[in-house]
C-alpha cells in the first residue's frame, strides 16, 4: 500500500508528483476537468509532503491527510461563483503564512482557482511571498487568461480525464461485468467517482436516451426547445436524489452532534459549503455527460447519413463543445441550453 494507490489510472501524473515530493518547490498547479482525479492527486501529494516516509499511506500523517484532519494540510475551496478580496485576505493569506504544527511543511490546497479571475493579482502575491515551509497545491479546471501569470510561477501538471478503457478496466477489476463496465465508463466522462455513482443509478440509461433523442425532437421552434430543456432539467434534478439522501443523513448527524455539544465546533459552515459544492459539481457533470451524448448523436448521424450535412454537423459539434466549456464559468443553465438548442439542426 502506498498513498499513490488512491490515484488510480494516472501513472504519469503520479510519477511526476513522486519526484516532486522529494524536493518540492513553492507551488504546483494541477489542471484538469472536475472529477478527472486532480483532487485525489493533490491529496496524495500533500500526504507525501508531510509523511516521514514520503507517502506510505498507512502512518498517522497519511491517514489524517486522507481524512482531511491533518493540521499541516489546509484546504480552501470557494463557496460562491467567484473568489472575493475578503476571502483571499481573511482566509487564504492566513493559511499560507502560518507555520507547520507537526511536520516540516505546511501544504495549502486551493480548489477551483479558475473562479479567481478578479483576485488573480492578489493571489499571485500570496503565492510568491509565504515562508519556505509552505507548499501550494492549486487546482483549476482550466487556465483562464487571468491566471496565466500565476500558472507561470507554478510547476504545472495536467490531469486529463481517464480514458474510457482505463475506467472500464478499473471497474471490471472491482467485479463489474464487462458490458456494464463499458457503458458506465463511457457515461463517466473519465471520472471514476462519477462511475461509482452511476453504477448504482438505474435511470442512467434513460437519461442517456433522452439526450440522444434531442435532435429528433427539435423543430426550430422555441416552444419545443423550452419543453426539451424542461424535461432534461427535471431528469438531472431526479438524478441528484441519491446525493441528496447522503447529504440529508450527514446533516441529521450534525444536528445530533449539535444537540449534545452545541453549535461551536460543529463544522456546520464547512458541511453546508461542501454540500453546495457537491450539488453544483453533480449538475455540471450531468450536463457535461448530456452534452457529450448529444455531440456523439450528431457524429453518429454523419456516419450513417441520416442527419444534416457535414458542415451543419461540424458547427453543431463545435457549439456543443463551446457550451460544455462554458459550464466552468457557472452560467445560467436554462439560458445556456436554450441558446444552444435553438441553433442545433434537426436529425
Ligand atoms: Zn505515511
Amino acid at each position: 500500500m502506498s498513498i499513490w494507490d488512491t490515484v488510480p489510472g494516472h501513472a504519469e501524473v503520479v510519477a511526476q508528483l513522486q519526484g516532486a515530493a522529494r524536493q518540492p518547490v513553492h507551488a504546483y498547479l494541477l489542471v484538469g476537468p472536475p472529477g478527472a482525479g486532480a483532487r485525489a492527486a493533490a491529496t496524495a501529494f500533500a500526504a507525501a509532503l508531510v509523511c516521514e516516509h514520503g507517502g506510505c499511506g498507512e502512518c498517522r500523517d497519511c491517514v489524517r491527510v486522507l481524512a482531511d484532519s491533518h493540521p499541516d494540510v489546509l484546504r480552501w475551496e470557494p463557496e460562491g461563483a467567484a473568489i472575493s478580496v475578503e476571502q483571499v485576505r481573511d482566509e487564504i493569506v492566513p493559511m499560507a503564512f502560518g507555520s507547520p504544527v507537526e511536520s516540516a511543511r505546511r501544504v495549502v490546497i486551493l480548489g477551483d482557482l479558475h473562479r479567481a479571475d478578479r483576485q488573480a493579482p492578489m493571489l499571485l502575491k500570496t503565492i510568491e511571498e509565504p515562508p519556505a515551509t509552505t507548499v501550494f497545491v492549486i487546482l483549476a479546471d482550466i487556465v483562464i487568461p487571468e491566471l496565466v501569470t500565476i500558472a507561470s510561477r507554478c510547476v504545472r501538471l495536467d490531469v486529463p480525464p481517464l480514458p474510457v478503457d482505463v475506467v472500464a478496466d478499473l471497474l471490471q477489476r472491482e467485479g463489474v461485468d464487462a458490458t456494464k463496465a463499458r457503458d458506465v465508463a463511457t457515461a463517466s466522462l473519465g471520472d471514476l467517482d462519477r462511475a461509482h455513482v452511476l453504477l448504482a443509478d438505474p435511470a442512467l440509461g434513460q437519461r442517456r436516451e433522452a439526450w440522444w433523442m434531442v435532435p429528433q425532437r427539435l423543430d426550430g421552434t422555441g416552444a419545443t426547445v423550452a419543453a426539451v430543456v424542461d424535461e432534461l432539467r427535471s431528469r438531472i434534478e431526479a438524478a441528484a436524489e441519491p446525493l441528496k439522501e447522503v447529504q440529508t443523513a450527514e446533516l441529521a448527524e450534525l444536528e445530533r452532534w449539535v444537540k449534545e455539544n452545541g453549535e461551536r465546533g460543529s463544522g456546520r459552515r464547512d458541511l453546508v459549503a461542501k454540500h453546495r459544492r457537491q450539488a453544483r459539481r453533480h449538475r455540471a457533470e450531468e450536463l457535461r455527460f448530456g452534452l457529450a451524448t448529444l455531440s456523439a448523436r450528431y457524429r453518429d448521424a454523419l456516419h450513417d447519413g441520416t442527419g444534416p450535412g457535414a458542415g451543419d454537423v461540424i458547427r453543431a459539434v463545435a457549439s456543443i463543445d463551446a457550451a460544455s466549456e462554458a459550464l466552468t464559468r457557472n452560467p445560467s443553465e436554462t439560458l445556456l441550453l436554450h441558446a444552444l438548442m435553438l441553433g442545433l439542426p434537426a436529425v
